[in-house]
């Protein structure tokens, strides 16, 4: 079955076309700038595993409908596609940020799981919109084809109350839905996956602290192939320091600064997504940048290397505990978690007593390849496994639509 995932963004669209024959990737790209005076698009094709043709556009690309319409007619293409016709398609995967506490697991796109992502959207007030904007513009171009939605929330529904709930008036949680959500739900679930398999044991049989270190940052404890508990709140805020986003601070800092400085919720909501992290700390949010910067003394940037590391320390610590000390590995992901290993190293620093010990050699070495990174006499394991989130996603679509 060939299955294209699409995650559609406010203004952009990405995609990938996969043969799930053998799971490789025929196309994938990006639709970029939708809606501003100057869009643009690539899309790259993979002929087979060696050869990649890249073709790339720039044009006004006013709504997602004409951006879907470019990439479809480059898949098509006689020359640069890589099928001859829309019906080669067997199903759209949709990666959608929330879905609230409704989904446990993918759906087929009916009037009832769209209005459902509608009714999310207060909680994702930028990603839904737009994630439902997707499906109507695939809905409209496949009409034939099964529409899939796989949630970054739902991997994470494993949780019990005691780690979900928030110690709020229980209204709260009943009316409106407070709890915790937590989020990257399908690429924890992924590198959970990957790790068990590379490790030679069931999902089931293993308890995993996954670390996805990106842009954004969240941290899960996965016990027995189930999220147990995750770093990541009501919104992708809270828990660990990230690129532009605070993470755990104390929520009457809301309260204090509205009265000290007349802030607007709004505002201090901004304040804490956009300007504070990494980039409120020490004006770079790129973990490249700031390696840089302390190499030169630059004694913020040192601060922040500290306090992320730290903090991820701190919540390896409290996993550790809330899976009673059985951990077969703690698995790092994503744009920093791939590359980093100054970071990784940091993060487990002077976690030997806990049974957690990196091998420095081990964790130097820079690979694509998913990797081990422990030291021989290292109770826990240590991994540093790519992630896949579009494949994921193509796996889950499949699944459903074959009915496994
Ligand atoms: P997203 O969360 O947007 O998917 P990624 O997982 O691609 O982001 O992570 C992007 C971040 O990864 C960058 O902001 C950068 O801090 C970090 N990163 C990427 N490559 C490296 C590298 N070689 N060394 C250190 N950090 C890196």
């Amino acid at each position: 079955m060939k299955v294209l995932v699409i995650n559609a963004g406010s203004s952009s669209i990405k995609y990938q076309m996969l043969d799930m024959t053998d799971e490789h990737v025929m196309a994938s790209g990006l639709v970029e700038r939708i809606g501003e005076p100057s869009g643009a698009l690539v899309y790259k094709a993979f002929p087979d595993t060696e050869k990649e043709a890249k073709t790339t556009l720039e044009q006004p690309i006013p709504e997602h409908e004409t951006g879907m319409k470019l990439v479809i007619d480059l898949l098509t293409h006689p020359e640069k596609g890589v099928i001859k016709d829309v019906s080669e398609i067997g199903a759209v995967g949709h990666r959608i940020v929330h879905g609230g506490d409704k989904f446990h697991a993918p759906a087929i796109v009916d009037d009832e799981v769209e209005q459902a992502i509608e009714d999310t959207i207060l909680m994702a007030p930028l990603h839904n919109p737009a994630h439902l904007a997707g499906i109507r513009t695939a809905k409209r171009f496949f009409p034939d084809v099964p529409q899939v939605v796989v949630f970054d929330t739902a991997f994470h529904q494993g949780m019990e109350p005691k780690a979900y709930m928030y110690a709020m008036p229980y209204e709260m949680y009943e009316k409106l839905h407070v709890r915790r959500y937590g989020a990257h739900g399908t690429s924890h679930k992924f590198v959970a996956d990957e790790a068990a398999r590379l490790m030679g044991k069931k999902p089931e049989d293993c308890n995993l602290i996954t670390l996805h270190l990106g842009n954004g940052c969240s941290m899960s404890a996965v016990k027995g192939g189930r999220c147990a508990d995750t770093s990541m709140g009501l919104t992708p805020l809270a828990g660990l320091i990230m690129g532009t986003r605070c993470g755990d601070v104390d929520p009457a800092v809301y309260a204090y600064l509205e009265r000290a400085q007349g802030l607007k919720l709004s505002e201090i909501d901004m304040i804490m997504n956009k300007k504070s992290g990494l980039l409120g700390l020490c004006g770079m949010n790129d973990m490249r940048d700031i390696h840089a910067a302390v190499e030169k003394g630059d004694e913020k940037a040192a601060l922040a290397l500290d306090m992320v590391t730290y903090r991820n320390r701190k919540y390896i610590g409290s996993y550790l505990a809330a899976l009673e000390g059985k951990v077969d590995a703690i698995v790092f992901t994503a744009g920093i978690g791939e590359n980093d290993d100054i970071v990784r190293a940091m993060s487990v620093q002077g976690l030997e007593a806990l049974g957690i010990k990196i091998d420095p050699e081990k964790n130097a070495v820079r690979s694509k390849g998913a990797r081990a990174v422990h030291a021989a006499d290292s109770r826990v394991q240590i991994w540093v496994i790519p992630t896949n989130e579009e494949l994921e996603i193509a796996r889950q679509t499949r699944d459903l639509v074959a009915g496994n």
